[in-house]
């Protein structure tokens, strides 16, 4: 029950009720008072005429045949006796026919009443000659005291059988109110508790009445069903939010929810490692908080961004946004959240890491630029040479244009191994199966190596074969390895300083029935933070000591040719300054890739 108090309609009814009912009886009571007097009053006056008829009467028969002295004096004590004896009788008067006081005596006890309650006059009437003659009158008055006194007992009486009743009726309403308000009461504390979610409430109260008993077993049987529902409910919401939440944490992006105080509510392990922060010190705190490895608030601006932006905009169009974390560059997607009902409840910022993709889309742009470099060179070389032949041709000596045509025949051969590299590129890429045979390797060694006569002569370098022991056929696809191999050569080549020896060794891994390929430069060497890199695809060092323009295409033709086509193996060793060793190891027995393999 609530400490105000107020007038409920059922305790106005109460109150309406008790008001009326203590009318009622008031009413009754008087008029039961009034009527009772009335009826005493009545029967009081008749009460005084008997008496002054029988006074008459005995008058007459005393003072019969007496003379007009002795009536006198019998009719004075007779009524003197008659007052002494009868208290409530104040006086008695005679008169005789003519009117003139024959006595008149007043009750001592009476003195001091001026006026009686009831004064009645009789006829003193006697028989004389035989007929009825009128001797004169008497009065008598009484003083009503009897009468007063039976109706203010009756009075009290009444009012007291009244009032008791009336307190007894207003007790018993006021008991009953108070009994099924405390069971209403009982219900009603029941009723708050499972409005407050205090599910399986019991209302445990035996002194009711047996309708009441069955509401509250049905309360109960309510509260208890509640109860199960409830923790069915909560296991089905625990369910499904262990689910999402796993869903969430095993997603392969990073994943950060907030709600609309800008507070972080879930964070992903992917995300953690991305903004490299722990779980604990990132929920519960303001996104726009977060500093990135440079210290700025990198999410801050986007979000207020995100902020200004209206939601339907925002919705069709999420913010998104690099940000740089550890020289890992991190895409970020601001989206906004709603409940099924559409109510705005916070955004999510989905997390990728994205700093590959830049780093390809950066050697992509780089590739274009370097094929476009690489093809207009030779092209220039080769139209120039051409226009100088065709023009002035017969000026030049026969020696003159066998050199001339050298080079363009030179160019050509760059320009052919490019257009190759590039045309390998995209038909290694695809998932057709080469086809592979027995190989003498250490021929296929030879034969690339004096493929490259031309560029070594030019550069004044040597290549040296060396093998270890007996090599075995080897079950591959000679124009690819043969491509491979000199793409190898022709790297050792470009990198070589002038008068630089190259090494091609062969050899017999018998132990796992491979047979290994290097070839070893005396070239500039590749740092190691170039090395993990440099068989990816368009991956080019650029900086002082790799001056030489190329198409990061060669080494990652080598790998695919290698490890998706022949299931073998790539390796670099370098130094830088010293010289790098570029290789591979086959498998001697053909090897059949699966559908998945994927470089
Ligand atoms: P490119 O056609 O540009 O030469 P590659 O894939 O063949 O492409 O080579 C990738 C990078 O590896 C080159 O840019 C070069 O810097 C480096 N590289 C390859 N072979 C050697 C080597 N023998 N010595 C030094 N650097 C090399």
């Amino acid at each position: 029950m609530g400490d105000k108090v107020s007038l409920t309609t059922q305790n106005r009814l109460i109150i309406t009720g008790l008001f009326l009912s203590t009318v009622l009886i008031v009413f009754i009571a008087i008029f039961a008072i009034i009527n009772i007097q009335k009826k005493l009053n009545d029967g009081y006056k008749s009460f005084g005429q008997v008496i002054s008829k029988m006074l008459a009467i005995e008058s007459i028969e005393l003072t019969n045949g007496l003379n007009d002295a002795d009536t006198n004096n019998t009719l004075k004590n007779h009524a003197e006796s008659i007052l002494k004896s009868h208290n409530d009788i104040v006086l008695i008067e005679f008169r005789d026919k003519d009117g003139n006081v024959i006595y008149s005596g007043k009750n001592d006890t009476h003195k001091n009443i001026k006026k009686a309650n009831i004064t009645v006059t009789s006829p003193l009437e006697g028989i004389k000659n035989g007929n009825v003659t009128t001797l004169g009158t008497v009065t008598v008055a009484l003083s009503g005291n009897v009468i007063s006194q039976i109706s203010s007992t009756t009075r009290a009486s009444l009012l007291f059988v009244f009032v008791i009743a009336w307190v007894v009726f207003a007790f018993v309403i006021l008991i009953n109110t108070y009994l099924i308000t405390r069971e209403l009461r009982i219900l009603q504390e029941g009723v708050k508790k499972i409005s407050t979610g205090e599910f399986g409430y019991k209302i445990e109260d035996q002194d009711v009445s047996n309708e009441v008993k069955e509401l509250f077993n049905e309360f109960n049987d309510m509260s208890n069903r509640l109860h199960i529902y409830e923790e069915q409910n909560i296991e089905q919401l625990t369910l499904e939010k262990n689910k999402l939440e796993a869903v969430l944490m095993s997603i392969a992006n990073g994943v950060v929810v907030c709600d609309n105080n800008d507070k972080v509510v879930l964070v992903n392990n992917h995300a953690q490692k991305l903004l490299e922060v722990s779980e604990d010190a990132l929920l519960n705190t303001e996104i726009q908080q977060y500093c990135d490895t440079d210290g700025s608030f990198c999410f801050k601006d986007k979000i207020e961004q995100f902020k200004d932006t209206p939601l339907e905009i925002i919705a069709s169009k999420p913010i998104e946004f690099n940000i740089t974390i550890d020289k890992r560059i991190i895409k970020s997607i601001i989206s906004p959240m709603f409940t099924r009902s559409n109510d705005y409840v916070g955004y999510i910022i989905v997390l990728i890491d994205v700093t590959k993709e830049t780093e390809m889309e950066q050697m992509r742009a780089h590739f274009i630029s370097n094929v476009s470099h690489e093809l207009r060179t030779p092209v220039t070389v080769l139209r120039s040479y051409i226009d100088t032949l065709y023009n002035y041709g017969n000026e030049f000596d026969y020696e003159t244009q066998k050199e001339f045509i050298g080079t363009i025949n030179q160019e050509i051969i760059r320009l052919n191994r490019m257009v190759n590299d590039i045309l390998d590129f995209s038909k290694l890429e695809a998932d057709t199966v080469l086809e592979k045979e027995p190989v003498n390797i250490v021929r296929l060694v030879e034969e690339c190596a004096n493929q490259m006569n031309v560029l070594t002569e030019e550069h004044h370098l040597t290549i040296e074969i060396s093998k270890d022991g007996d090599i075995p056929e080897v079950e591959l696809n000679y124009d690819s390895i043969e491509r491979a191999l000199t793409n190898l050569l022709s790297n050792a080549i470009k990198y070589s300083p002038e008068n630089g020896k190259i090494t091609v060794k062969i050899e017999n891994l018998k132990d796992t029935d491979e047979v290994k390929v290097s070839v070893t430069d005396q070239g500039c060497g590749i740092a190691p933070e170039h090395q993990k890199k440099i068989f990816d695809r368009f991956y080019r060092v650029e900086n002082n000591t790799h001056t030489i323009k190329g198409t990061g295409l060669g080494l990652n033709l080598v790998q695919t040719t290698i490890e998706k086509h022949h299931g073998g193996k790539v390796f670099v060793q370098s130094e830088v300054g010293k010289g790098s060793t570029f290789g591979f190891i086959l498998p001697v027995k053909a090897f059949e890739p699966s559908e998945n393999v994927t470089i």
